[in-house]
């Protein structure tokens, strides 16, 4: 989400989460110590992460994540504005010592979109036992959004690419960091993420980022999806991205010649208007 890349955001929003905190309430569940304006927030809250913890590791690992051995304090600041989420982890020999997350905006956002986000950051960790390459962790995690968000990033690569903003994707997958230019990284993190998982399936994907984050990714993607270098891979994503396009660009045009069509036949089949003499016209 779009407020784990900038403190700044964060530090801005200290404000009114700073004086939210005298009525904040606790809510434990079994993994998550929930920390949010009410009850009602928190408990709702509380079973959806518990929902999407379980189906959300199942979908990626096929297994469900064993209970943490301390609930991951989560602090929910319900607002009118923009939605976003940060998650943290403390890494320590290959294991998860900590993991913290925030997220704030509409409930309905943080339950449909924030939520599920955050969560799969936490299924990535527990599987990686590492930082995963930022373009595989945003890119699984905006996969797991809702239509309305997944639908929004669809939108933006195309435009991310036509006005050269693309991060060509030697340089993508090797990001450890956020680059200055943030949503290039969700949106084509997400794009190549999809096409990938579209390829073969989850399993496949978080294999070959595994492998290649270890050390060769031109290797990584013979082994896993048969492309011989990293170059003619970006080759036939960007291909796949312009068959989008048309496909959308044609899906436009239908539905614009669909809605001419009535107008044109009421047009055509309109009885002719009877002309009437002008009355009572000045002279
Ligand atoms: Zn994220």
């Amino acid at each position: 989400m779009f407020k784990e890349r900038t403190g700044l955001v964060l530090a801005l929003l200290a404000l009114p989460i700073l004086a939210d905190r005298a009525a904040a309430v606790e809510y434990r569940t079994l993994n998550f110590l929930i920390d949010a304006p009410s009850t009602e927030v928190a408990r709702q809250v509380g079973e959806a992460a518990e929902r999407y913890r379980k189906d959300l590791s199942r979908k990626w690992l096929g297994k469900e994540m064993p209970t943490w051995d301390k609930p991951c304090p989560l602090r929910v600041t319900v607002n009118l504005g923009g939605s976003g989420g940060a998650t943290s982890f403390v890494f320590d020999n290959g294991q998860v010592l900590e993991r913290r997350m925030h997220i704030e905006g509409t409930l309905d956002r943080l339950l449909a979109s924030v939520l599920p986000h955050e969560v799969t950051h936490t299924v990535f960790a527990f599987h990686f036992c590492h930082p995963v390459p930022r373009w595989a962790d945003e890119g699984g995690a905006v996969l797991c959004e809702d239509q309305r968000e997944r639908g929004r990033h669809e939108g933006l690569i195309h435009r991310i690419v036509r006005d050269g903003r693309m991060i060509p994707l030697r340089r993508l997958l090797e990001l450890s960091q956020y680059p200055s230019d943030v949503m290039a990284l969700y949106v084509e993190g997400y794009s190549l993420t999809q096409f990938l998982v579209g390829k073969r399936d989850r399993k496949v994907f978080l294999a070959f980022v595994k492998e290649g984050s270890e050390g060769d990714w031109d290797t990584a993607l013979k082994t896993h999806y048969g492309y011989d270098k990293v170059e003619d891979l970006e080759t036939a994503w960007l291909a796949h991205l312009r068959q989008l396009e048309r496909a959308r660009a044609d899906a436009r045009t239908r539905l614009s010649s669909r809605h001419a069509r009535p107008l044109l036949c009421a047009l055509r089949e309109r009885p002719p208007v009877p002309v009437q003499p002008p009355e009572n016209l000045p002279d």
